[in-house]
């Protein structure tokens, strides 16, 4: 969804269309959380999506974040990507794509398309197809000496 400047009831449509279009029943939590997650390309902690969710309006508890945001994930509407062992970022653009991550700033970004070229193997083990890929880089600051 691109961010727009839409009046709140043309972005409320298309946040519950959005919704049904993944099989999620639109409820009023999960059109908050989802506005507030899909505002734009982004990648955020539950953290930062509980803090936006509740910037405006009646509060979202944690647990409904939690298990909203897990919810959306399953039906495709986001994805989620893990750093670091255990870091979870979730991700408002499903496309594939590789990301690089900074530790030292915990920040995750996209990689620019087309950046990245990786070979695959010509042949699988027996029976299996290749699902998805997750492609993190992971950056550190140069040593200037
Ligand atoms: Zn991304």
């Amino acid at each position: 969804m691109k961010e727009s400047s839409y009046h709140p009831d043309q972005k409320r449509r298309e946040v519950v269309r959005l919704l049904r279009g993944h099989a999620i029943t639109p409820t009023a939590q999960r059109i908050k959380i989802a506005t507030a997650l899909l505002a734009r390309p982004q990648h955020l902690s539950a953290e930062q999506v509980l803090i936006l969710t509740n910037a405006t309006g009646k509060p979202v508890s944690k647990a409904t974040i939690y298990n909203t945001l897990r919810l959306f994930t399953r039906h495709g509407l986001i994805q989620e990507l893990t750093v670091d062992s255990g870091r979870a970022f979730y991700d408002s653009s499903t496309h594939s794509h590789a990301h690089l991550y900074n530790p030292e700033t915990q920040e995750l970004t996209d990689m620019p398309d087309g950046q990245l070229e990786i070979s695959l193997p010509d042949t699988l083990p027996h029976g299996t197809e290749i699902d998805r890929m997750e492609v993190i880089v992971y950056l550190r600051p140069v040593n200037k000496q």
